[in-house]
């Protein structure tokens, strides 16, 4: 008979992704128990398995002072002997066989405490970063802007915005001086910016345009035209601008971090304002004296996701909820200002799947990979598929190889937390919205969940592949994403935690390795992959039992600052190695 799992009860899926949203009842989560219910038989190995039971061939002692494992092994093998050449051998037999074949056991060594983790370095986030509550706020979190990176596309074009802003308060007669805007573009941001399109992007914020109104029609027409020069006024002043100031420098030196990037106003060779800035990923800027704008406290403080958790049980409601009042109170925004915001996310997640499913079949992504689109491939074959467990898959796949392919496209996207991974939460938005018809509000709460997720990455770890790879990525994505499907389907706190953390898990030690500098292979497949990842940490951690589950969240994200800390710096979006060393362009 099946064995019921009692952690299992509340709204779970049951079938493949084509199957309308089931009824769902909470269920908090309950202590494990091996006990069978009333309604359960003991399992009969011999009755359901006639060769399940080896119970005849194994000695019944196991004597003082032998490996109890290595015995009843060679106990058994000694029995099949026997009742393989017809021979009866007695118990003690069996047993003086066994100890005799056995290698001699190493003498008990006393066990010795686990070694400590290295100390973090000090210029770690998860050190310098930890050691106050959590601050951040959807509207800096989920960014609308170009792909294909929002740490080399979105970043840069915060960053020359806000140059454009402050040169533009210049006094007059300091403008009056100006002949030139410059950009130098340093370490990833040059190593890989060309296969990103960053002087383009770099370009648009510095003649004034933002990141989520651009048309993208804009940066396509940079591309296509890249001589174009434009005017850009600062007061009564108009300098001349075009791609030649926007140069590509060093991509190796000592630099605060690894996306570096200086703008500044010229006046032939004497320097009128100059700032350095850092994209320091997810689309979030700093510059150099950069000091966090001043909150409000949260109403529920938090560092951890233990933290938050416990909130959430001793208020006897959700992560979401939580989630929600802090917004609340950071931002001083009401429920509706909030949830206003989510929705525009929300809608703008299902707008960047629908478009890239309707691109054509024949598409070419931009670049020299000459990348066919596969979205609406992968689609319409996925709904012939003859196995529901399979459509599924692949209609999943499908909504993130066609976010993340708009965003190979530098079309609009939505940093979540990045651009590379823009196509791993639009998957599974698209797939609880317009496929399940999941309830609105618990998509908004979802999205809550999936943003206290990411918070907790960045403030105790990276974002930016420049800094982590690409675990820092599609990884946080992933997790995102797995606490988003759990709250969407009114899973208790513990399995949103542990969703989560089983999708970041698994993504640990992930390389970002970009071919051609392009974010096209791996990371278009891997925006898929993440997605799937997602639902089936969802799966296991709906299924299993709650409590029993090993490994916290909270460790994982250590987990990830440490490999972040210790990676190959060729593995962290330079396109030195891995898949962008090993595949051949033709
Ligand atoms: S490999 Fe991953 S981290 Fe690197 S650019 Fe691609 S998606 Fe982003």
């Amino acid at each position: 008979m099946p064995v019921t799992n009692p952690a299992r009860n509340y709204g779970r899926p049951d079938q493949g992704l084509k199957r309308e949203h089931c009824t769902t009842s909470h269920k908090q989560d309950e202590k494990p128990t091996d006990a069978l219910s009333a309604t359960e038989t003991p399992r009969d190995a011999s009755q359901q398995d006639p060769l399940a039971d080896t119970s005849p061939l194994l000695s019944p002692e196991v004597p003082a002072g032998v490996d109890r494992r290595n015995f009843l092994i060679r106990s058994a093998v000694g029995g099949a002997a026997a009742v393989m050449t017809g021979r009866y051998i007695s118990a003690e037999e069996r047993t003086a066989m066994a100890v005799a074949t056995m290698p001699q056991q190493a003498p008990q060594v006393k066990p010795v405490a686990p070694a400590e983790a290295p100390p973090l370095a000090a210029d770690l986030n998860v050190v310098k970063k930890g050691a106050g509550p959590v601050l951040t706020t959807v509207d800096e979190f989920y960014k609308v802007g170009p792909g294909p990176s929002s740490s080399h596309t979105i970043g840069p074009m915060r960053i020359t915005y806000d140059f454009y802003q402050r040169a533009a308060k210049l006094p007059a007669d300091t403008l009056a001086k100006a002949t030139k805007l410059q950009v130098n573009l340093f370490g990833s941001l040059s190593a890989t910016g060309k296969g990103h399109g960053t002087e383009r992007a770099a370009l648009a914020g510095l003649v004034g345009k933002e990141p989520a109104t651009v048309d993208p029609k804009f940066l396509d027409g940079l591309r296509d035209k890249p001589d174009q020069v434009f005017p850009v006024k600062l007061g009564a002043k108009s300098i001349d601008v075009s791609l030649k100031d926007i140069i590509y420098d060093a991509p190796k030196g000592d630099f605060k971090h690894p996306n570096t990037m200086t703008c500044k106003l010229l006046a032939g060779s004497e320097v009128l304002l100059e700032q350095e800035y850092y994209s320091v990923g997810g689309g979030f800027i700093e510059w150099k004296g950069y000091t966090p704008p001043k909150k409000n406290e949260p109403k529920y403080p938090y560092r951890t996701m233990k933290e938050l958790r416990t909130h959430a049980d001793n208020n006897k409601t959700t992560i979401a909820k939580i989630m929600l009042a802090n917004e609340m109170s950071i931002a001083g925004k009401s429920e509706a200002d909030v949830y206003a915001f989510v929705d525009k996310i929300i809608n703008a997640m299902v707008a960047t799947v629908k478009s890239g499913l309707s691109m054509p079949e024949d598409d070419v992504l931009p670049g020299p990979i000459k990348l066919h689109s596969k979205a609406a491939t992968v689609y319409k074959r996925a709904q012939d598929d003859k196995f529901q467990g399979d459509r599924g898959i692949g209609t999943l796949s499908a909504f993130a190889l066609a976010a993340s392919e708009e965003n190979g496209r530098g079309h609009l996207v939505i940093t979540a937390p990045t651009g590379g991974s823009a196509g791993v939460m639009p998957a599974l938005v698209y797939a609880l919205v317009e496929v399940r018809k999941v309830d609105n509000q618990k998509v908004r709460e979802g999205m809550l969940a999936a943003a206290a997720v990411g918070y907790l990455c960045k403030h105790h770890a990276t974002l930016s592949a420049a800094e982590g790879g690409c675990q820092a990525e599609i990884g946080v994505a992933s997790s995102m994403a797995a606490a988003l499907v759990a709250t969407a389907y009114d899973a208790p706190s513990l399995v949103v935690e542990n969703a989560a953390e089983s999708a970041l898990e698994h993504h640990l030690g992930m390389t970002c390795d970009p071919v051609a500098g392009y974010v096209q292979v791996p990371c278009i497949e891997r925006c898929a992959f993440g997605a799937v990842k997602a639902w089936t940490a969802y799966a296991i951690a709906s299924n299993e039992i709650a409590s029993r589950h090993r490994v916290n969240f909270d460790e994982t994200v250590i987990a990830l600052a440490q490999t972040a800390k210790e990676m190959n710096s060729k593995y962290k979006e330079t396109s030195e190695a891995g898949l962008a060393q090993s595949v051949v362009l033709c």
